[in-house]
């Protein structure tokens, strides 16, 4: 089961990602993940990409593919895997069908003010990194992390407009990459509007009415 995980940012891509790895024991591939961690160790890939990914720019399609095709052709491959941050431009979706042959293509799709609640509501711990939310999860002493106790606090770039904004990058940036694959019948949009708790499950189905079981 070779799959492309698509969708805006905030609307919970690597939270199914990982439920939907875990459930078909498939390896989840970030390239955002794999870049941050090459940056981490110091490694040449890591050197190579720093600046591009602090200032949040694409990284050049050469390099972008030249990690994906070794990352692909890893013994843990074989029986699919989950890309994640991958395809981001035309080229490297070009590509990846030189790589290998994709199976299916979700797309999670949910209305924009949903997105925009979910992400201008999130709060996050200073401390450890814990999420709340303000109305849907807020942590049980306001201002306090449940967890260690740190400061919880608002990203300033998850305020409404900012997020805004990013959707609509978003959607200039992908618009070429999801009519490439709806042209090529790969791509199924997934109601992303409701709860992971829900969304997972209905990912399941999905998979499961292509044909794709998990193994047991
Ligand atoms: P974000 O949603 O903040 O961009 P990601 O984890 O998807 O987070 O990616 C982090 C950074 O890694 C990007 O800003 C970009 O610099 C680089 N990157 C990840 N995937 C790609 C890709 N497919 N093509 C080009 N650059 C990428
Ligand atoms: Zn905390």
């Amino acid at each position: 089961m070779r799959l492309v995980f698509m969708g805006p940012p905030g609307i919970g891509k690597g939270t199914y990602a990982s439920a939907v790895s875990k459930k078909y024991g498939i390896p989840h591939i970030s390239t955002g993940d794999i870049f941050r961690e090459e940056i981490k160790k110091g490694s040449p890939l890591g050197l190579k990409v720093k600046e591009y990914v602090s200032r949040g720019e694409l990284v050049p399609d050469d390099i972008v593919i030249e990690v994906v095709r070794r990352r692909l052709s890893r013994e843990d491959c074989k029986k699919g895997f989950i890309l994640d941050g991958y395809p981001r431009t035309l080229r490297q979706a070009e590509a990846l069908d030189e790589i290998t042959k994709i199976d299916l293509v979700l797309n999670f799709v949910a209305p924009d003010e949903i997105i925009i609640e979910r992400v201008s509501g999130r709060i996050i711990c200073s401390k450890c990194g814990a999420i709340y939310h303000e109305k849907w999860r807020p942590p049980r002493k306001p201002g306090v992390c449940d967890v260690c106790g740190g400061r919880v606090i608002k990203r300033e770039d998850d305020r409404p407009e900012v997020v805004k904004h990013r959707l609509e990058l978003y959607k200039r940036q992908f618009a070429p990459i999801i009519e490439y694959y709806r042209r090529k019948g790969l791509l199924v949009d997934v109601d992303a509007s409701d709860t992971a708790d829900v969304v997972i499950p209905r990912i399941i189905r999905l998979l499961e009415s292509y044909g794709f079981k998990p193994p047991r």
